[in-house]
């Protein structure tokens, strides 16, 4: 008879997505009565939940599974890279199961295969909340799994298969859960957020007094009555989005949209088959931002996609300079194996493509400096992620020690413009200690090219 409780040791890879599946599967087990441990030595299983979006980090999976082979010699992996299992057996004969994308009952059942639980699983050691794996005060939080488009340079439908969206209710019960564990903003995550409830027909499901269709701007508009930031990613420029952007004007939701552009040359959207390519994106970035003037847009782009000419690139940095995003990552185009634009030919050599994205990411720095450093002088909304004490700890190094004076306490922390992990941060100066958790009214006093300083004048 075993007399102490199973225990796990976790791997996390990929997004934001996965690691919701990840809080799933962790929620469950510790339900069950598993521990968790920090080191793969010692425990009795490992499960690695993998990310197979691109080659890169597929690679990385594998890494993690042949790291935690060698370490503990019991692992179990799931995730996208469980979608196409020959890919890990071929390297790795000997793992202990492989289980695809969102399979939460196949992986508890592997782990009670590879050490079933105690039969006294201490069941209300679980928050009600569940296990999360970001801080306390912030919350991912999925309305839906899968995708409808078929965007030629990504593999995603093919390992999560078409959409299928979360009835409203079950969204803002998880929300309202969250909101009474301490989360003070939640990150709205899926492949395709504007797509959100086309699966269900908008189908209506029964929330306190009332039925909420589970569309877009519904939902939006009833995560924002609960009293959280809520911050969308993932949208796409579909006319309906238009409405959120009232919403975010009168203060209900965050100003903020993560909106993957990837390019703008119409004739590359068109070969990466983008969902909404054909809608004019500038006027609509105009307009949004004359309804919201305090809107932050964020978004990704891929130069070097194989077709892509000098004058598609030229009509892409034409392209930013109206824009003006205030946030944007590039990435050089990597092929995807599996991926429909691999048959596309016109590969883009990599010199080209190393030349275009050091260009891009040029005109797009003076831009992102230039937007932020208009925030000199306001005051804004600034949650507090970290806090820093009476000392400005050595990691923070934009903070110039000789700003502070004794006496003063400072903490990092983000404004309304920023969502975490992938945006700047605020740094403040306060003359009493910040709370993680608690938001504070900042007053920008200087700013350089990602991140803004400032000091606490409200609480
Ligand atoms: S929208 Fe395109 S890139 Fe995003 S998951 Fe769907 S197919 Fe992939």
């Amino acid at each position: 008879m075993r007399s102490r409780s199973p225990v796990v040791s976790f791997v996390s890879l990929g997004c934001p997505k996965a690691l919701v599946d990840s809080e799933r599967i962790l929620t469950r087990l510790r339900a069950e009565g598993y521990e968790l441990a920090r080191e793969h030595a010692g425990a009795d299983m490992v499960i690695v939940n993998t990310c197979g979006f691109l080659d890169s980090a597929q690679a990385e999976s594998l890494d993690a599974i042949g790291a935690a082979l060698a370490e503990n010699g019991k692992v179990i992996v799931t995730g996208c890279m469980g979608a196409e299992p020959e890919k890990i057996t071929q390297r790795y004969p000997n793992v202990f199961a492989i289980t695809g994308p969102q399979q939460y009952e196949s992986v508890v059942e592997a782990v009670h295969r590879a050490a079933p639980p105690l039969h006294d699983a201490f069941v209300d050691l679980v928050p009600p909340q569940g296990i999360k794996l970001t801080p306390r005060h912030y919350a991912y939080l999925k309305i839906s799994e899968g995708c409808n488009n078929r965007c030629s340079f990504c593999i995603i439908p093919k390992l999560r298969g078409d959409l299928v969206s979360r009835p409203a209710a079950d969204v803002l019960r998880e929300a309202e859960r969250l909101m009474t564990a301490g989360v003070k903003e939640l990150l709205i995550i899926s492949q395709d957020t504007s797509a959100y409830g086309i699966d269900l027909k908008y189908a209506a499901s029964r929330w306190k007094d009332r039925d909420v269709r589970a569309r877009f701007v519904e939902l939006a508009r009833e995560l924002g009555t609960l009293g959280a930031w809520v911050r969308l990613h993932y949208v796409y420029p579909y006319p309906h989005v238009d409405d959120v952007i009232a919403l975010m004007a009168d203060g209900q939701i965050l100003p903020y949209l993560d909106i993957p552009f990837q390019h703008a040359a119409p004739a590359v959207l068109k070969r990466m088959k983008r969902p909404a390519a054909q809608e004019k994106t500038l006027e609509r970035i105009r307009a949004w931002r004359q309804t919201c003037p305090a809107l932050t847009l964020r978004s990704t782009f891929i130069v070097g996609f194989p077709g892509e000419t000098d004058a598609d690139f030229e009509f892409l940095l034409g392209w930013l300079d109206e824009a003006q995003l205030d946030r944007v990552g590039c990435f050089r185009y990597e092929p995807v194996k599996g991926a429909a634009a691999n048959d596309l030919g016109d590969a883009v050599p990599n010199d080209v493509k190393e030349e275009r994205w050091h260009r891009f990411m040029a005109r797009q720095q003076a831009i992102s400096a230039k937007r932020l450093k208009a925030k000199v002088g306001t005051r804004q909304q600034v949650i507090i992620d970290e806090d820093g004490g009476a000392h400005v700890p050595a990691k923070w190094e934009p903070v110039r020690r000789q700003e502070h004076a004794q006496n003063e306490f400072v903490a990092k922390g983000r404004s309304k413009g920023d969502a975490p992990e992938i945006d700047g941060a605020v740094y403040v100066a306060s003359r009493r200690p910040l709370r993680i958790g608690e938001i504070a009214t900042v007053k920008i006093e200087r700013a350089d090219d990602y991140d803004l300083h400032g000091t606490a004048v409200g609480f």
